[in-house]
């Protein structure tokens, strides 16, 4: 069975979760990559080197969701299972896509167990779904972070195909958020703060942490509603779903909406005064105490040991 996948990049960078995506899809056969971007060669040669991948085709023009259905729509017909990140721009494609071949997608892939059998969230992750999709066609979103990423060092062939199409939409601007920090989707350790940090001043605490032990920063909704953190950390439901090695919750409760983002954690650690939380008790370490005292000791005890900058 051969699988195509949609690249996910920045327009410059391939994103790491379409390593996953190969690793996660490529036991079932061969694997191709299709790089639609203004410029796809830089995309395309670092997609080529992921094993597993047999050919990458490039198409030039802007990656939006029109000229992406447009050309994914004739290449349906080759592939018997075609897939994407569950990123912003997959939730934005696949139900188009879906529509346009009329088939039903299967969103939010966290567990592939064959060809045509997945596992995916359910009830707001309260549950797991295992379902056999029994079309001819299977058209999938994966959430990247729950599967490991394929290994390097292939050399697929790049192969050109017909520009993507002109499209009634036009991309205006991208705006980049500058840091050097890890993907919050795909990092191995994110700390993340809650409401309780209080300020958009208390997140540099949050945030001197974070660099200490090269993590990427998260924050709960109700952290990002009050201001104190920008809506691109929130994790959760309405936010991001991440699969970190390690998870520090510093002031979180845990409420499901939060939990439904941190299931694939392998280990949580809980910063909370209160040792009746749900994070707390779902956590594999709870430190009770206050955030504002804890995580300064951390910071300190990290600089002792001369762990991170
Ligand atoms: C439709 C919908 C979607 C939602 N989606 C999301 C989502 O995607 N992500 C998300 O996070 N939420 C989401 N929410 C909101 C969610 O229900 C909670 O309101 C939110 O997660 C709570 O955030 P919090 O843990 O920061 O705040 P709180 O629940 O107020 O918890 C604060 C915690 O900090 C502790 N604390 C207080 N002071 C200190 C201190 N000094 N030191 C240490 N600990 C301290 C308290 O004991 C408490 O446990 C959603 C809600 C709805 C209705």
């Amino acid at each position: 069975m051969t699988t195509l996948i949609l690249a996910d990049h920045d327009g410059d960078i391939l994103s790491p979760t379409t390593a996953r995506l190969v690793a996660a899809l490529s036991p079932f056969g061969p694997v191709d990559i299709l790089v639609l971007a203004e410029n796809p060669e830089p995309i395309a040669r670092a997609a080529s080197t992921l094993a597993g991948v047999a050919t990458v085709f490039t198409s030039r023009g802007e990656m939006l969701s029109e000229s992406a259905v447009a050309l994914l729509e004739t290449l349906a017909v080759h592939y018997p299972i075609l897939a994407m990140c569950a990123s912003s721009a997959g939730k934005d494609i696949v139900p188009r896509l879906a529509a346009r071949l009329d088939i039903m997608p299967v969103t939010d892939v966290v567990a592939i167990l064959g060809p045509d059998r997945f596992v995916r969230p359910i009830y707001a992750g309260n549950a797991l779904q295992t379902l056999t999709d029994s079309q001819p066609r299977h058209l999938l979103t994966l959430r990247a972070s729950a599967f490991p990423p394929a290994a390097t060092g292939n050399a697929a062939p790049i192969q050109p195909i017909e520009d993507a199409g002109q499209s009634v939409a036009r991309l205006i601007a991208t705006h980049r958020t500058p840091g050097d920090r890890p993907d919050l989707a795909t990092a191995r350790i994110v700390v993340a703060g809650g409401v309780a940090v209080g300020s958009a001043e208390g997140f540099q605490l949050i945030e001197m942490l974070g660099r200490k032990l090269g993590a990427a920063i998260g924050a709960t909704r109700a952290a990002v509603d009050a201001g104190y953190a920008p809506n691109d950390w929130q994790v959760g439901q309405t936010g991001k779903v991440i699969a970190p090695d390690l998870y520090i919750a510093i002031g979180i409760s845990g409420a499901l909406q939060h939990l439904a983002g941190i299931q694939g954690a392998k280990r949580i650690a809980a910063i909370n005064t209160d040792p009746e939380a749900p994070l707390v008790k779902l956590a594999d370490v709870a430190l009770i105490g206050d955030l504002f005292e804890i995580v300064p000791q951390l910071i300190a005890e990290l600089e002792k040991l001369g762990v991170g900058s």
